[in-house]
């Protein structure tokens, strides 16, 4: 569609947005309104915690990814290179087959219709502006690259200087990318729902975001049964509807890879932990997940 006959508008307020920004879907004053994830969060979902230590001091996390499962204490504490990361009371003694996940904004209002728009209005414009915006987020926000430049991969980026081979330092694709091993995966809908919708959400979403932490996507899985939204189940519920619904997909080999599982928004986590069961079934070496929003949770709530 030519610009001059609709021009571009702000997925989020509809405002004009300039001619010669064709790259952008959300405008600068939309931006600065969603709410990033910041210190302290839960080491394992990745939502935003309120802890005070007994001094009242605010005891963040800083910034260490948890290696694995079996590093958590019963209180659900863990320590990684000397800082103490805590969960959230939702994620406390459940079996998670991801490491983490990165959360980039919490889950309002904002968040609420956007998503909104972009699923049941099936608008694929604001699913490109909200993964520009989360790219954005991932590549820009200091606690979020700190927690994953703990991945011990890593090499330190005066390696790269040392070498004289600098052409990588000054951007956030060098050495120091503490993605640079992984792989992206979008949850993956089912053929029927996205045949409906035109596009899987989470797959557009995670193209914008690779573009900006150059990391490769692949759709590494699919789903293999249609089951009802989990937005309309009870969290209970939730669970059980995903489990045994996603498979490696035919002729991807995950023995040995590392991957990021990516998804629009992390609720109970249920089916982002399922898509991880299954990659590390598959021999996966390392599940990450990114989603772009997370619920704050109520205590309440498990
Ligand atoms: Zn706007
Ligand atoms: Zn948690």
């Amino acid at each position: 569609m030519a610009d001059w006959l609709y021009p571009p508008r702000c997925v989020a307020c509809g405002v004009l947005l300039a001619l010669n920004e064709p790259a952008r879907y959300v405008c600068v004053d939309c931006v600065d309104l969603f709410e990033v994830v910041t210190t302290p969060f839960c080491g394992r979902c990745g939502a935003p915690v309120k802890t005070k230590d007994d001094a009242g001091e605010s005891t963040e996390a800083e910034g260490v990814i948890p290696p694995n499962a079996e590093g958590w204490t019963a209180t659900g504490t863990i320590t990684t290179g000397g800082a103490e990361i805590k969960s959230c009371a939702s994620c406390m003694g459940r079996i998670f087959f991801f490491e983490r996940n990165i959360a980039a904004f919490i889950y309002d209002d904002l968040m609420r219709e956007m998503l909104h728009d972009m699923k049941f209005r099936a608008k694929k414009r604001v699913a490109t502006g909200l993964g520009q915006v989360w790219g954005a987020a991932v590549s820009n926000n200091v606690s979020m690259a700190n927690v994953a430049a703990a991945n011990k991969n890593v090499a330190k980026c005066d390696d790269l200087t040392a070498s004289k081979n600098v052409a990588f330092c000054d951007n956030f694709i060098c050495h120091e990318n503490p993605f640079r091993d992984f792989i992206l995966v979008p949850v993956p809908m089912h053929k029927k729902k996205q045949r409906e919708r035109g596009f899987n959400q989470a797959e557009i979403m995670t193209l914008e975001l690779a573009k900006k932490i150059s990391v490769p996507v692949s759709n590494a899985l699919v789903r293999t049964f249609d089951t009802p939204p989990q937005s309309e189940l009870h969290p209970s519920q939730r669970v059980e509807n995903v489990t045994g619904v996603f498979a490696l997909a035919k002729n991807h080999d995950a023995r040995g890879k590392s991957y990021i599982l990516t998804d629009d928004i992390f609720t109970t986590g249920a089916s982002i932990n399922e898509c991880a069961k299954v990659l590390k079934n598959a021999g996966a070496e390392r599940v990450l997940c990114m989603t772009l929003c997370i619920t704050v949770k109520k205590s309440s709530e498990k």
